[in-house]
């Protein structure tokens, strides 16, 4: 029996597709996507899936079934469906690549569920138009990294792409992960992502660089039809309000980064969301060390262009160039660059909203910039621990000021680190902290229970993602399961997962995948 699922299909109905039928690449124009078929796994089989994802689009059948098995690995296509590419451009580390594409993503269909649209989305299902000299296909490891990442930015309460499913499609896939000539064959394997849009900053630029302002203005109209209906009818006014609230969402999904110590990694335009949605988890990663310049991605080793301290900076600089693809339709450079304006007033106070948070900060005082920024400094003289320290700090009692070293000195990395002088600094900022917390009214215990609701306990730490993934590549999915579970609970006390709340192991420090990640995946 075929799954039972609501398809409603909008983008592939609705917006222009290009005419040509057969899987080569090229370069598509006037057009938004290519009809593509997955590629028929050779022994496809099923990891892991989402039972909340499940509820979510409605499916009744059991995620068991051979049905959802062979729709969720491209072994068959869902009945009324018509599977497709989307065509997309973008900006990678800071230059204009031309078209780009679902070289390796299929959209399945769009589903609707309790009024909310649903698009399916296969990663990894084989070769598309846009693979450009790639092979279409992901490998096991990388598909860990994505499932159990987008599904833990989720719970975070941060907005995301989710994943409904994890499965191997039995062939194998050749990388070099490190691009230093060592290829060797991994498992391949395939994410079905879900999304209300997978459409990008990207989506727009490439038709704005195809000077077809025809195909951009439905793009748009059907984006904001869909997705921002609230905005109103298509005209100059809502196409401005749109390009604001794309702001505002790009933002806050970027601060909410900031405050978990999330690094994308790879925030190209093409992985800029229309919805400010996380998504493409490609070379991500984890603060651990509290390290403004830090990014785990080694391609991006020299120039550090998406380091964690300047991911708001660069939400800026992808606001731009979609701001440069929506021109043709506004036609008024300065209505759009008063909005990029006001992005760099309101991501100043939001970006000290969220650190006052962080600190249990209620009330607005006039030393607050000062103490965060104070804080910044001291928290990079020795390695830090971000997610454990700001955790401990909850614990701190407002007149104990004086022991809040001694509170936090379990997430130090190298305690031998902290010389008469470090610590000097240290109780000079927890005498501040000290003070400015006379200032606030509620109780040391409303405040710890606050700040645990913004400083979460559990994240998805590099090197806990190698133990999934080095487990499974054995076979073995227990490390995996029991992260998913970890995950979904990450600012929740859970003490039979404690040994989840420590540093990272000293083997993890240098090790491929943990401190390292290319976007070879
Ligand atoms: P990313 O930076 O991973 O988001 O990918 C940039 C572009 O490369 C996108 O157009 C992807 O679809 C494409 N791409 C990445 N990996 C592959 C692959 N293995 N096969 C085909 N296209 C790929
Ligand atoms: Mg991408």
């Amino acid at each position: 029996m075929a799954l039972q699922l609501n398809i409603k299909d909008k983008f592939n109905k609705e917006l222009p597709a290009d005419p040509l039928l057969t899987n080569t690449r090229r370069q598509v124009r006037n057009a938004c996507f290519s009809y593509v078929t997955p590629k028929k796994p050779s022994k496809p089989e099923l990891v892991h899936f989402s039972e909340e994802m499940i509820k979510t689009i409605g499916l009744k059948e059991s995620p068991n079934s051979k049905e959802f098995l062979d729709v969720v690995t491209g072994n068959s296509v869902l009945a009324d469906s018509h599977p497709y590419a989307m065509c997309y451009g973008g900006h990678q580390f800071g230059h204009w690549a031309g078209q780009l594409g679902d070289g390796r993503a299929i959209n399945l269909a769009e589903v609707e569920h309790e009024g909310k649209n649903w698009a399916l989305q296969l990663k990894g299902a084989g070769e598309t138009p846009y693979s450009r000299s790639a092979d279409g296909l992901a490998v096991l490891r990388s598909s860990i990294r994505e499932y159990l990442c987008s599904e833990a930015m989720f719970h975070l309460g941060i907005p995301t792409t989710r994943a409904l499913s994890l499965a191997l499609s039995g062939d194998q896939v050749l990388r070099d992960i490190m691009y230093d000539g060592n290829p060797a064959y991994e498992k391949g394997a395939i994410v079905c992502r879900v999304a209300p849009s997978f459409v990008r900053f990207g989506s727009f630029e490439i038709l704005a660089a195809q000077e077809d302002k025809k195909t951009l203005k439905v793009l748009v109209d059907h984006i904001i039809k869909h997705h921002y209906a609230h905005l109103g009818d298509p005209s100059k006014g809502t196409y401005l309000k749109f390009f604001k609230e794309v702001a505002v969402r790009s933002m806050k999904m970027v601060i909410d980064w900031q405050r978990v110590g999330f690094v994308h990694g790879v925030m190209n335009t093409d992985n800029m969301s229309i919805l400010g949605l996380t998504i493409d988890y490609g070379p991500y990663g984890w603060l651990e060390d509290y390290d403004l310049g830090w990014t785990p991605n080694t391609t991006d080793r020299a120039n550090k262009r998406y380091r964690y301290g300047t991911q708001p900076q660069i939400v800026l600089w992808n606001l731009l160039q979609l701001a440069n693809a929506l021109f043709p339709l506004i036609e008024e450079a300065a209505l759009l660059q008063e909005i990029l304006k006001e992005y760099q007033e309101e991501v100043e106070v939001a970006y000290h909203d969220m650190m006052r948070s962080k600190l249990g900060l209620i009330e607005n005082e006039s030393e607050d910039l000062k103490l965060i920024s104070e804080l910044e400094s001291v928290l990079q003289l020795a390695e830090t621990d971000m997610t454990i320290f700001f955790r401990l700090l909850a614990q701190l009692k407002r007149d104990g000021f004086s022991s809040g070293l001694e509170l936090i000195k379990d997430s130090f990395y190298k305690p031998e680190e902290i010389t008469a002088n470090i610590a000097a600094k240290w109780t000079d900022w927890f005498e501040k902290y000290g003070k400015r917390l006379q200032k606030e009214t509620k109780t040391d215990d409303e405040r710890k229970q606050r700040m645990n609701t913004v400083n979460p306990k559990y994240v998805l730490r590099n090197y806990m993602a190698q133990l999934a993934i080095d487990a499974a590549e054995e076979g073995d999915y227990a490390i995996l399961d029991e992260l998913f579970t970890l995950l979904k609970e990450p600012y929740g006390e859970q003490p039979a997962h404690e040994k989840w709340f420590a540093k990272r192991p000293e083997w993890a420090r240098h090790k491929v995948g943990c401190s390292m990640l290319s976007c070879s995946s």
